[in-house]
């Protein structure tokens, strides 16, 4: 059903600049408009147009491909950063009508926990559908579930493209699918491409936060378990960069490593044929 998708954000929820941030990593963005990111999100071109997670640059989004009419959005999971655009379907903005909201059980029970996103279904902008067709596979991953599971997906055709933005750490993961390596699990579900959660280059970024409870593997922690690239492995692209990431910068040190050992760093407007 679709034949293309257009990464619309390279950026962990909160988008670059990040509200209250005043390091270095966001004065700039808050004066040069060319370093603002968007959150992660992935324009589905087809027949018909759909999104996967609605954030707060929806707006912004749907205009880089040019305003198409939205006709689903897929949901990995229901943290505020994936779900806050959804409040732009309403009457306050776009109205819509009946677009499919495919997301798991759980998330959509906990969006309808919320009067304000419970409106949406109850006056149609937005009606549920299934997750999960013959070609997009939600593949089930850990990543701090009280409230509602989490799911990586697969996107199958030309390519085969595994979208994975947010989970907790390598040996839950692993544990969780069954493998022993990254490699081994995209290669076991047939992924030539991956699109990864590449949300901290390192713990340090989070010098004023709890580093034991840091909910992402590093992009050092993931290069060191897929070590550089051989001929047969997927592309791997790290997305999803928290404000602080070094890799945001071309120019870093940081970057040249993930570059050196042949993966890559996603970039706003990328596409990749399905
Ligand atoms: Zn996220
Ligand atoms: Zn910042």
């Amino acid at each position: 059903m679709y034949n293309k998708i257009t990464l619309l954000g390279n950026a962990q929820d909160a988008g670059r600049p990040q509200v209250g941030c005043n390091r270095k990593c966001c004065k700039e963005a808050f004066k040069n408009s060319l370093l603002v990111r968007n959150p992660v999100s992935l324009g589905l071109h087809g027949d018909k147009f759909g999104i996967v997670e609605t954030t707060k640059s929806l707006t912004n989004q749907l205009q880089m491909v040019e305003n198409p009419e939205l006709s689903e959005i897929w949901l990995t999971h229901a943290h505020l950063g994936h779900i806050e655009g959804l409040g732009q379907f309403g009457r306050e903005a776009l109205n819509s009508k009946k677009i499919k909201l495919r997301c798991s059980q759980s998330v959509r029970e906990y969006i309808l926990k919320h009067p304000i996103w419970k409106k949406l279904f109850d006056r149609k902008n937005l009606i549920f559908s299934d997750f999960g067709t013959n070609s997009v596979i939600p593949i089930e991953v850990p990543h701090r579930s009280k409230d509602f599971d989490t799911h990586a997906l697969l996107f199958k055709g030309k390519n085969n493209i595994l979208f994975l933005p947010d989970h907790d750490s390598w040996s839950e993961t692993l544990d969780f699918v069954g493998h022993n390596n990254p490699l081994d699990w995209f290669n076991h579900v047939e992924a030539n491409i991956v699109l990864l959660d590449g949300t901290f280059w390192d713990k340090m970024e989070l010098a004023d936060r709890n580093q034991e409870n840091v909910p992402h593997p590093t992009v050092k922690e993931t290069l060191q378990l897929i070590g550089e690239r051989r001929q047969k492995d997927p592309r791997i692209i790290f997305i999803h960069l928290n404000h602080t990431n070094p890799l945001h910068d071309k120019d870093s040190k940081e970057f040249l490593k993930v570059e050196e050992r042949g993966w890559e760093v996603g970039e706003e407007g990328m596409e990749f044929s399905l």
